[in-house]
C-alpha cells in the first residue's frame, strides 16, 4: 500500500503539491497522467525518496517514508532510514541512466549484490532470467552504448527488477523512444502486469499502454487530482471539461 497524506511540495514560491491525498494498494497499476507541470514526477520522485516532502507524510507499506519516530515524536527522516525504504521501490527514468563502464549483466547485479548482500552467483542467476525475460538473453556481455535505446530501457527494467521491489515507479519511460522501440518496451510491462502482482505506479503519455494495463487512471492538474477512475470510464467517460480538454490533445 502506498500512501500519502496531506502531502505537501513546494520549489520556492511555486506549491507543486498542496495536501495532496491518494493511495495505491499492493498490486494495483496506477497511471498518473495529466498537462507539463501539474506534479506527476515530484510525485515519483518523492517515492524515491529522491525529494522531501514540505508537509504531510507518505507511507509504504508499514514504513513511513518521511518521518521516523524518536520517543513520543516524529521527526523527518534520516538518511539511514531513507536508504533502507528506497530498497523497496524501483524506479526506470526517461533516460535509461545504466552505468556505462559495465556490461549488462554486471549493471543489473550490481545493486543486488552490494546493497542487498547476495552472493555473486545467486544475484547473476536472478539477473540472467529477469535479462531472459525482458527479451535480451543473448546481449549480457554487451555495454549499454552498444544496445538500442529500447534494449537499454529493458536492461534499466531488468534492473529495477533484481532488487525485487514492492514497488515499481516508471517515469515516462518511452518518451525518449522512437514508437517500435517504445512498443517493445511496453510489451514487456504488459507481459510483467500479466505475470506479477508487483504495485506499479506509472507516468506515461502511451494512452493505449495506460489503457491495457492500469486499473486506475488519476488525471492530474495544477498538483490535485481531478479524476480517479478506471481507464475505460476515464478515457470513454471523462468527467471533467479539464480531463477531455487533455485527452483530446493527446489522443
Ligand atoms: P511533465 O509531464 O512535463 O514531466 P510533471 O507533471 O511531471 O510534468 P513535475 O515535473 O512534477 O511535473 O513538475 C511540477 C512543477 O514543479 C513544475 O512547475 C516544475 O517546474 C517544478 N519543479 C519540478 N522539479 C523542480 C526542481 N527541482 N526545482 C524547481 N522546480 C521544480
Amino acid at each position: 500500500m502506498i500512501r500519502f497524506d496531506r502531502v505537501v511540495k513546494r520549489f520556492g514560491d511555486n506549491v507543486v503539491l498542496d495536501e495532496l491525498d491518494f493511495a495505491v494498494c499492493p498490486g494495483e497499476r496506477v497511471t498518473l497522467i495529466g498537462p507539463s507541470g501539474s506534479g506527476k514526477t515530484t510525485i515519483l520522485r518523492l517515492l524515491m525518496t529522491l525529494e522531501r516532502v514540505d508537509g504531510g507524510t507518505i507511507h509504504v507499506g508499514e514504513e513511513c517514508l518521511t518521518h521516523v519516530r524518536r520517543g513520543e515524536r516524529l521527526v523527518p527522516a534520516d538518511e539511514k532510514h531513507l536508504r533502507k525504504v528506497r530498497r523497496r521501490i524501483g524506479m526506470v527514468f526517461q533516460q535509461f541512466n545504466l552505468f556505462p563502464n559495465m556490461r549488462v549483466l554486471r549493471n543489473v547485479t550490481e545493486a543486488p549484490v552490494h546493497v542487498l548482500g547476495q552472493s555473486a552467483a545467486d544475484a547473476e542467476r536472478r539477473a540472467r532470467e529477469l535479462l531472459d525475460m525482458v527479451g535480451l538473453a543473448d546481449k549480457v556481455d554487451a555495454f549499454p552504448t552498444q544496445l538500442s535505446g529500447g534494449q537499454q530501457q529493458r536492461v534499466a527494467i531488468a534492473r529495477a527488477l533484481a532488487m525485487s521491489p514492492d514497488v515499481l515507479l516508471l517515469d515516462e519511460i518511452t518518451s525518449a523512444l522512437d514508437p517500435e522501440l517504445a512498443a517493445e518496451v511496453l510489451d514487456v510491462l504488459r507481459d510483467l502486469a500479466r505475470t506479477s502482482d508487483i504495485t506499479m505506479l506509472c507516468v506515461t503519455h502511451a494512452m493505449k499502454f495506460a489503457r491495457d494495463v492500469s486499473h486506475r487512471v488519476l488525471m492530474f492538474d495544477n498538483g490535485k487530482i481531478i479524476e480517479d477512475k478506471p481507464p475505460a470510464d476515464l478515457f470513454e467517460r471523462p468527467e471533467q471539461e479539464r480531463t477531455r480538454a487533455f485527452l483530446r490533445s493527446v489522443l
